[in-house]
């Protein structure tokens, strides 16, 4: 009997997408709850408890899957978990308003021989759309309790806590006999299959099906997931197929596979054993489901004839996405003000506890190091909550099934899905969060090819750097182009990077574009404010960890090793404010000091190294010293230029360091340098991050050093190009 020592239950809550399971899981958990990591997969789930007398119920909330096919990252997820860990009980939350569809996973779940309860959910719902559900008839036919919720207003979860519990300790429990020809018609022959004892509906395969079936049965270790797991052999999943230990097993499998692909040319194993699963499921619902009134177009079906319009759905979208940028830098940049300005005051107060001018290694790496470093990322929380706070809106209306819907249409062109729009939108504001927002994308494949390249989409963080640039090389009139062409150039190599790694890494078929479009629904504050606060977590979290440490250690790289007295700046560094030969002793103005001390940091002679590699494109040690300086947040590269040209604080004296620029390099060189810190090495978070999602630290790398050789080529051949053309070089 599960539980019976400790007490404990551990309860699945599986569901297709959208069908209530989070708000079921929250209403029932409450607070109590937190995000949980597993080790390999990267797809969050979450874990929460409810006690009830004695028992300790552990809730999962499993990520939403229409079937356990190894479609998705989430739908291995939700099936490695069912699978492997065994759950107690598993809640199976079906969309009331949607049964057929919803019921094709609940009876992959009995194949597998899980104790299952099935929740209709959404019964305000059904009722609404003039559906009426038998419940009593549906759990005899399913042979499992059946219990109807309303999850968001908690309605049917304190008979659904009890029934789960009465599962786990006693089994499943049937509300009378199995009488399946009572209240309508007599059922087809096939449901009348049961299992002995268990009292569970099985998918009749027919003739045809069923002796393969038996075949590898025959084969396996008999467990309870031994007829789910012959079914996806036969639909050849390869991960099923993986997990057989023993060679000569697996080898007789794939042949009894192949022979039953063969058996039926015409259609796919999948097709078929899909067919036959429907079949059974319109058995079950064949007069346990009956439409008792008619309706007419809904709401949502009015709203999408704008929103979802061939000509008008465009439109629509561009003013909305407009409006939640605008929201998003409209109010996030006055809190981003002050949020700044105290950074700037905590950075004056500590300074003030030092002589003016002071050379302490502590008060540096206070001020400079942490404060400048981790405060300077901090002032785009705002930016990132309330960009978040958009977009659970579009989202949580339902909006955003619609507007990937119409945009579906172009990005499958190059070879993006329809879902990487939204990523790629976000990628101008940080890259971080559309790595994350990547998440709703159901293949890997689509996820992988739109992390590459989503660090392409120029980040709000390149901003500042273009904004030092352009001015220094280009006249008034053409910065707006210039800055444009920026833009687009990110756009297009995006683009064009995507089609190539489609054709190239990721081959495959385009995942078809199927997203159910969900009823338009008004958003509870209670989510939106959740993940609000989900989102700020997070990026609190990456201030604190990888951004400090990040900072730390380029504070560290700048700062040390010290010259000795008698260092002289090498020949090629900084001879226009130092004379040559000077001893690093004898300099007096605190910024030539600095400079010296920069040659002879790690830095500086990581930048002076790198002036090999940097020397065909035109650049020279310190755009080397300030692209390394840039990779915890390219925000830094600014800071970075500044100190290697040293001008003191690089944001007071701005015109200083552009006319610095303007004497050492040409237009040219300026525009291949911002076209670099464009396409290269996005920064440490994005590198952490893609390791995070990616879940391996092979995509992270490939990703950097991929770019990074792009931006090179890139730069190569504009700047060679350029000069050919006669535009000047250095
Ligand atoms: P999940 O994807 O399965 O986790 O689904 P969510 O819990 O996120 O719910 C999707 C949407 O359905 C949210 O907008 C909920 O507020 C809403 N919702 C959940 N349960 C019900 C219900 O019983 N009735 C109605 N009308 N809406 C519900
Ligand atoms: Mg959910």
């Amino acid at each position: 009997m599960p539980g019976t020592l400790d007490k404990t239950i551990t309860v699945a809550v599986a569901g297709n997408p959208n069908s209530g399971k989070t708000t079921i899981f929250n209403s029932l958990t409450g607070a109590h709850q937190h995000v949980g990591n597993y080790p390999g997969v990267t797809i969050e789930w979450k874990e929460g408890t409810v006690t009830r007398g004695d028992w300790s119920l552990k809730l999962f909330d499993l990520p939403g899957t229409y079937s356990l096919t190894a479609f998705s990252d989430e739908e291995l997820v939700a099936r490695d978990f069912l699978l492997n860990h065994k759950p107690d009980v598993v809640i199976d939350v079906v969309d009331a308003s949607n049964l057929e569809r919803n019921l094709f996973l609940t009876t992959e779940l009995l194949e597998i021989g899980l104790p299952v309860v099935v929740v209709l959910n959404m019964a305000d719902v059904a009722r609404d759309r003039g559906l009426r559900i038998d419940t009593n008839l549906l759990a005899r036919r399913l042979g499992v309790p059946v219990v109807s919720t309303v999850g968001n207003r908690g309605r049917g979860m304190d008979e659904l806590i009890a029934m789960v519990t009465k599962v786990a300790i006693h089994g499943v429990s049937l509300p009378g006999p199995v009488d399946l020809c009572r209240k309508s018609s007599p059922a087809p022959q096939f449901l009348t299959r049961l299992e002995e004892g268990s009292g569970k509906v099985q998918v009749d395969y027919g003739e045809l099906v069923e002796p393969y079936l038996a075949r590898i049965c025959a084969l396996l270790p008999a467990e309870d997931a031994s007829r789910w797991r012959a079914v996806k052999l036969l639909e050849q999943d390869p991960k099923v197929l993986e997990e057989i230990n023993d060679p000569e097993v697996r080898r007789e499998v794939s042949r009894i596979a192949e022979e039953f692909a063969a058996a039926d040319p015409d259609q796919t194993p999948d097709t078929i054993l899909a067919a036959k699963r429907y079949e059974t499921i319109h058995a079950l619902c064949d007069g346990t489901l009956s439409q008792v009134k008619e309706n007419g177009p809904t709401i949502s079906d009015r709203v999408d004839r704008w929103t979802m319009h061939p000509v008008w759905g465009v439109p629509i979208f561009l003013v909305l996405m407009y409006a939640a940028f605008t929201m998003t830098f409209g109010l996030g940049n006055p809190i981003m003000d002050l949020i700044d300005r105290g950074f700037t005051a905590l950075g004056g107060f500590i300074d003030g506890f030092w002589p003016a001018g002071s050379a302490s290694p502590l008060r540096s790496l206070l001020v400079d190091g942490i404060i400048g470093g981790v405060g300077g990322v901090l002032v785009f929380l705002p930016n990132i909550v309330l960009l978040f706070l958009a977009i659970a809106i579009l989202e949580g209306t339902g909006y955003m099934a619609r507007a990937a819907f119409v945009m579906d249409r172009f990005m499958s062109k190059v070879g993006l899905h329809g879902k990487s729009f939204i990523p790629l939108l976000i990628g101008f504001g940080c890259t971080v969060p559309a790595i994350m927002a990547t998440r709703t994308l159901e293949s890997r494949r689509d996820r992988l090819i739109t992390i590459m390249v989503l660090p392409l989409m120029s980040c709000g963080a390149r901003l500042p750097i273009y904004a030092l640039m352009i001015p220094a090389f280009f006249p008034a009139k053409w910065h707006g182009p210039v800055l444009w062409i920026i833009y687009v150039t990110g756009i297009v190599l995006a683009l064009v990077g995507a089609r190539l790694l489609r054709a190239t890494l990721f081959k495959g078929d385009n995942t078809p574009f199927v997203m159910e479009l969900p009823p338009y629904r008004m958003p509870t504050v209670r989510s939106l404010l959740m993940q609000m606060w989900t989102r700020a977590k997070l990026y609190l979290r990456k201030a604190g960890t990888v951004i400090l440490g990040a900072a730390i250690i380029m504070w560290f790289l700048t700062f040390y090793p010290k010259p000795p007295a008698d260092y002289v700046v090498p020949a090629g560094f900084d001879k226009t404010t130092i004379a040559a030969d000077t001893h690093f002793g004898e300099l007096k103005d605190p910024v030539q000091i600095q400079s010296a001390e920069l040659s002879y940091s790690i830095a500086g002679r990581v930048g002076r190294a790198l002036e090999k590699v940097l020397k065909p494109v035109g650049f020279d040690w310190r755009v080397g010293t300030a692209l390394v300086g840039a990779l915890p947040a390219k925000e830094l590269f600014v800071a970075q230029m500044g100190i290697v040209f040293a001008v003191g604080q690089a944001d007071e004296t701005s015109e200083v360091l552009r006319t610095r620029l303007r004497e050492r390099y040409s237009p040219l060189v300026g525009f291949c340098i911002m076209l670099f810190t464009l396409i290269s090495t996005p920064c440490i978070a994005t590198f952490a991050i893609t390791r995070q999602e990616t879940g391996s630290l092979k995509w992270a790398v490939a990703q950097n050093l991929g770019l990074t050789t792009l931006a090179w080529i890139v730069a190569f051949l504009v700047y060679h190009g350029g000069l050919l053309l006669g535009l000047g070089g250095a």
